[in-house]
């Protein structure tokens, strides 16, 4: 993966953290905001933020078919947490943009507002043990087709793969922890 340029969508929300951990891990990151810049790399993070106000900026800048263009040309993506959302084919009671990328149904804000936010030891298929950071995270409730479950969390789905994509419910850019970052580096 050396010599790779990992891009993050930098619309909204947490893309500065993302940023941080991929310098950590010793790649290039690019702060992607036009879809000119979708083309200069080979992976792509969605953060965690406000997933309606992604979609809709991601749609007013032409970011959302470019994606889906370098997507079917085998570009890897990951989203986490409101970017789960937004790679989602179906979203619960919603009719918001999404890219619909990765055959889940996600379920958002789904913790229950008395736990805006917490942390959790996770079990990942493929990594181990890891800590999870959730912040009015959504859930998967089904998957189908190729999409595989990486992680639970008391019986609720918080990670998926799908070829390569990826899915988090959770925020890793918010711990010290590089291990999801690396799994998914390996796809690049
Ligand atoms: N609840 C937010 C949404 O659905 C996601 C929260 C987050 O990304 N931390 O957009």
């Amino acid at each position: 993966m050396a010599g790779k340029k990992i891009g993050i969508l930098a619309l909204q929300g947490a893309f500065a953290e993302h940023e941080d951990a991929l310098k950590r891990c010793g790649v290039d990151a690019l702060q992607v905001k036009t879809a000119d810049q979708i083309e200069e790399i080979d992976g792509l993070i969605i953060p965690g933020g406000e997933s309606t106000t992604i979609g809709n900026l991601m749609c007013r800048y032409g970011l959302d078919s470019k994606i889906k263009e370098m997507e079917a040309k085998g570009m890897p993506i990951w989203g986490t947490c409101a970017g789960m959302v937004l790679l989602a084919k179906e979203i619960v009671d919603s009719e918001q943009f999404r890219l619909g990328l990765m055959s889940i149904r996600v379920k958002r804000n789904a913790f229950g507002r008395q736990v805006d936010s917490f942390e959790a030891d996770l079990d990942v298929v493929g990594i181990g043990k890891t800590k999870g950071v959730f912040i009015r995270a959504p859930y998967v409730e089904k998957i189908w087709g190729e999409a595989k479950v990486l992680s639970e969390y008391e019986g609720k789905i918080v990670m998926v793969e799908e070829g390569k994509k990826l899915a988090t419910a959770f925020h890793p850019e918010l711990t010290e922890e590089l291990g999801i970052y690396k799994y998914f580096l390996d796809k690049v």
